[in-house]
């Protein structure tokens, strides 16, 4: 049990998250354990973060090593994490600079700064439903009225279109647009992967296209990054979530025929860059090969396949190991009598499943959580 102090600490943090009464202590491979020791099978990945499961051998000993050597410097000097991630992310890419921060949504207030700088034009075309994050600009970018209302007036100059909608991408994306903004799949919009031919049709625009692969990327789709899928090569990536396995981290990717725009003072952070996060994304990095991603689509043609024919079951979507299981009833429903049996899920909007678990989760792993959902959506 959580000592009083933790109980009472609770109450002492801003109410942002409607937290499960579930303190979660420890951690290995697919499987957490709360304070009082019982075993939870996490399909949800800390929201698509654990991406080689918890404590994962390479990245612990990236950490570990790292921390007996250099915590932070400043970015007014050069580190050898830093310069060696950018390397390996340029090399998956094809050839881009990197911008490091410390999250998601500041990935995405980097793309949006550098996409003003590059073009001189504030408009930005996102989609209806899609999630970029909860700072200012992120916020202004994300297509759900629900969270941005309380926060207006927000950063003027977006544009949301419906997703795979060509004709309305086309017409939105005028002369004072600089920057389309997508999510190869929306994650937390409901698990809606965008048509290849909606995608091609925003690279083929004059417009820089930024893809938000913040859910979707490092592996978690299948591919390094979701749109290796799509067959496009957009000139803006941001990455967070599943980049160093839990520790905090983001990137913008420019290609390098879209580099040049930013100069020294025009963007930075204190912790960007920090050497134990890289050091730990260079862990993650290397480990995504062919043989962890034959795993991804092995066990998530198991889970959709068993999901897809259950009668509680509308439809499963999704793209690689980010799968939205659409149900009949409340989502949260299903979230809450999955985890009373020991399984954590998440949700993605009112009726939809979502299932993140880490790209190293076992056929075992599978099995078992099968077992629970068969029972629930039945
Ligand atoms: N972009 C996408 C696609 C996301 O899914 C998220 C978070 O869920 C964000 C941006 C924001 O990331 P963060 O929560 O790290 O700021």
């Amino acid at each position: 049990m959580p000592s009083d102090t933790v109980s009472q600490g609770l109450e002492r943090l801003l109410l942002t998250y409607a937290r499960t009464d579930l303190t979660i202590a420890r951690g290995e491979g697919c499987r957490v354990w709360d304070a009082d020791g019982r075993e939870y099978l996490d399909f949800g990945g800390g929201i698509a973060v654990v991406s080689l499961g918890h404590c994962h051998p390479g990245p612990l000993a990236a950490a570990q090593a790292q921390l007996e050597r250099l915590w932070h410097v400043s970015n007014l000097y050069r580190t050898e994490p830093a310069e060696e991630l950018a390397s390996l992310l340029s090399a998956r890419f094809g050839g881009a600079q990197a911008f490091f921060c410390n999250s998601g949504a500041e990935a995405i207030e980097a793309a949006l700064k550098y996409a003003r700088k590059a073009t001189g034009k504030p408009g930005v075309v996102a989609l209806e439903g899609s999630f970029h994050g909860r700072t200012l600009g992120a916020l202004s970018a994300t297509g759900q009225p629900g969270k941005r209302t309380a926060f207006e007036p927000l950063v003027p100059g977006v544009r949301f279109v419906p997703p795979n909608d060509v004709q309305a991408l086309q017409h939105a994306a005028d002369e004072e647009v600089g920057l389309i903004l997508l999510e190869p799949v929306l994650g937390e919009g409901g698990v809606v992967p965008l048509d290849a031919e909606f995608v091609a049709a925003a690279a083929a625009l004059p417009q820089l296209l930024c893809v938000d692969e913040v859910q979707t990327g490092v592996g978690r789709t299948g591919s390094f990054f979701a749109f290796e899928e799509l067959g496009v090569r957009p000139d803006l990536v941001t990455l967070a979530k599943g980049l160093a396995n839990g520790l905090p981290i983001g990137a913008l990717l420019v290609a390098d025929d879209s580099t040049g725009a930013f100069a020294p003072g025009d963007h930075g952070s204190t912790f960007g860059g920090n050497p134990v996060s890289c050091a730990v994304a260079c862990a993650v990095v290397e480990a995504i090969d062919a043989e962890l991603l034959d795993n991804v689509q092995l066990r998530v043609a198991r889970l959709a396949g068993a999901l897809a024919p259950l009668p509680g079951v509308i439809s499963v979507r999704g793209c690689g190991l980010l799968i939205g299981i659409e149900v009949e009833g409340a989502a949260v429903a299903v979230v809450d009598a999955a985890r009373e049996s020991g399984l954590l899920v998440l949700t993605a909007g009112a009726n939809v499943v979502r299932l993140t678990p880490p790209l190293t989760v076992t056929a075992e792993d599978v099995e078992d959580a099968l077992q629970v959902l068969e029972r629930i959506l039945c």
